[in-house]
C-alpha cells in the first residue's frame, strides 16, 4: 500500500508530525512489537492524523497472530468505584440511542463476545450478530443469545443479505487501514432509521497513543465529524468522557459539505508533542543526575512509561522496576523489568521515580508518592 497518500481522500498534501521513530512499539494490548516503524502524518486536506507504517501493510493479518488473541475486557475507573469497560460501554450505548425502537444488532470486532453477552443480560429479544475475524470468534460461536457470527474482516464480505437497527463496534476504528471504508460499509449496512454507536480512544486526551503501533488513525472528535459527513451519516450525540471518546451516527440524505479538521487536529498533534517531549525530557533529566546511589522507578505501564526509556536510549538494566496499582495489567513485567505495587519503593531503596502517566491522572499520582521518601519527576506541564 502506498503509504505517501492519506487513506481517506488520497491527497499526497501530508505533513510529517512526532515521533519519526523506528524500533521497539508497543501495541495497543500492551504487547511489545520489535522493528516497528512510526510515521506519523496529518493529511492537509481532510485532517486525518495516521501512522503511514505502523501495521499498515499487514492489515487484519496482524491480528490473526496468537499474542493478540483478545482478552478479557480490561478493568476502567472511574472516580469512587471500579467499572468494567463492558459496563460503562453499555452504560454510554444506552444513554445516547434509542434502545427502544430497535431490534438488531451488529457488532464489529466483537472479541470474545463480553459487550453482547452483558447486552443480552440487560435487554431481551433482540437479533444478536457479531462480526470477528480474530481468535475470539470460538468463544463467540458458543454464545446462544450470538445468531449469527461472521468470521472475516468486515472488507471481505461481500453485502450482506440484511441490515441492522443497531451496528456498534468498541475500539476498533482505530485499528482499520481506512476509517471512511469502515463507516460507509456500516452505512450500508445499516437499516431505515438505525444507528451507528462508536467508541474510540481519543487522541486528544492520550498524548502516548503516538506511540501506539496498530492505533493506525489517531482519533479526535473532528476526525470523527468529518469522516460522518464523507459517508453520508451525521453525528447525534458525542461524548469526550476522558480517554474513551464516544458518538451515535445516523444516516442523512442530505448534502453536508465536508468541512476540513486540519487546523483544529494540528492543535492537538501540537499539544501532545509538548507532552510527551516533556516526559522525555523529564526522563533525561533524571537519568543525567544518576550517581552510585541511584535506583529508578517508572510509575505508570501506559505507553508512555513503557516508551520513555526506550525513546530515551536509557538501559533498561538501569530501571530497577515499573509501579502500577491498576491491576489491568495482566503481565509481570515490561522488557523484563518487573512490576510492583507500591510497596517496592521501600523494599528495593528506590530512590527516584519517574511518573509516567497521564496529565489527566498526574497530579494524582503526585500527592499520593509524595507519602514516600523518593525523589519524584515528572514534566511541567503548562
Ligand atoms: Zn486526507
Amino acid at each position: 500500500m502506498n503509504n505517501k497518500i492519506c487513506p481517506v481522500c488520497s491527497s499526497t498534501n501530508l505533513e510529517d508530525c512526532f515521533p519519526d521513530y523506528s524500533g521497539t512499539c508497543i501495541a495497543s494490548n500492551f504487547k511489545t512489537v520489535e522493528n516497528a516503524s512510526l510515521k506519523i502524518k496529518i493529511c492537509t486536506e481532510c485532517g486525518l492524523i495516521f501512522n503511514s507504517k505502523g501495521i499498515r501493510a499487514e492489515g487484519s493479518n496482524f491480528y490473526l497472530k496468537e499474542k493478540f488473541k483478545p482478552r478479557a475486557a480490561l478493568t476502567f475507573f472511574n472516580k469512587s468505584k471500579k467499572v468494567s469497560r463492558t459496563e460503562l460501554n453499555f452504560k454510554k450505548l444506552n444513554e445516547l440511542v434509542d434502545l427502544n425502537t430497535k431490534r438488531s444488532l451488529l457488532e464489529l470486532g466483537a472479541g470474545k463476545g463480553d459487550f453482547l453477552k452483558y447486552f443480552c443480560s440487560k435487554i431481551n429479544d433482540w437479533e444478536i450478530n457479531a462480526l470477528e475475524p480474530n481468535m475470539g470468534q470460538r468463544d463467540l460461536l458458543s454464545i446462544n443469545e450470538i445468531s449469527k457470527v461472521y468470521q472475516t474482516p468486515y472488507n471481505e464480505l461481500d453485502l450482506l443479505p440484511k441490515k441492522f437497527d443497531l451496528i456498534i463496534s468498541f475500539s476498533v476504528i482505530e485499528h482499520v487501514n481506512n476509517p471512511l471504508d469502515f463507516l460507509q460499509w456500516q452505512a450500508k449496512h445499516l437499516a431505515e432509521g438505525g444507528t451507528i454507536f462508536i467508541e474510540v480512544p481519543n487522541f486528544s486526551m492520550i498524548p502516548g497513543d503516538f506511540f501506539c503501533i496498530d492505533h493506525l488513525t489517531k482519533m479526535t472528535k473532528y476526525s470523527l465529524e468529518n469522516l460522518a459527513i464523507r459517508a453520508g451519516l451525521t453525528i447525534e450525540n458525542i461524548v469526550e468522557d476522558k480517554v474513551p471518546l464516544y458518538a451515535a451516527l445516523k444516516k442523512d440524505p442530505t448534502k453536508k459539505i465536508n468541512t476540513n479538521p486540519y487546523a483544529q487536529n494540528l492543535k492537538i498533534i501540537n499539544k501532545n508533542t509538548e507532552i510527551c517531549s516533556s516526559f522525555f525530557d523529564s526522563f533525561t533529566d533524571m537519568y543525567l543526575k544518576k550517581n552510585s546511589e541511584s535506583k529508578y522507578a517508572i510509575f505508570g505501564c501506559s505507553t508512555l512509561g513503557r516508551m520513555t526509556p526506550k525513546y530515551c536510549n536509557v538501559p533498561l538494566s538501569d530501571i530497577a522496576c515499573y509501579i502500577d496499582e491498576d491491576s489491568s495489567h495482566q503481565e509481570k513485567d515490561v522488557f523484563g523489568i518487573p512490576i510492583y505495587n507500591r510497596s517496592a519503593i521501600k523494599k528495593l531503596g528506590i530512590t527516584d521515580v519517574f511518573i509516567a502517566v497521564s496529565p489527566l491522572y498526574i497530579d494524582a499520582v503526585i500527592a499520593k508518592l509524595s507519602e514516600e521518601n523518593v525523589n519524584l519527576h515528572y514534566p511541567k506541564l503548562s
